[in-house]
């Protein structure tokens, strides 16, 4: 069983465990109906839909994945939305760090 994402229910299942709060800001997950902005969103963090491992998917929230959208991380983390909320390559979520690491 896979979800819209094809994401597997097993892989689903391990990085909702893992990622309770956003990947790259932090917030706290709410539901839709609270808020868009700090809901959880599936995120490829390489932008290539057919990565799907535990490395390259992970929740963040809808504000910073229509934020990144197409860019990779290391691009994203210029941009004005990242410097305006103090996401940097430090403050990131360890899963994320790992992709920075290797440089991607
Ligand atoms: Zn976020």
């Amino acid at each position: 069983m896979a979800n819209n994402w094809n994401i597997p229910s097993w892989l689903e299942k391990e990085v909702r465990e893992r990622d309770t709060s956003c990947v790259y800001c932090g917030c706290k997950f709410v539901s839709p109906k609270e808020s868009a902005r700090f809901s959880a969103s599936w995120e490829h963090i390489i932008n290539d839909a057919r990565v799907i491992t535990r490395e390259n998917i992970a929740l963040c929230c809808r504000g910073c994945n229509a934020s990144k959208g197409q860019k990779s991380v290391y691009e994203w983390l210029t941009t004005k939305y990242c410097k305006e909320r103090g996401i940097t390559a430090e403050s990131v979520a360890p899963i994320i760090k790992l992709t920075i690491v290797k440089g991607q």
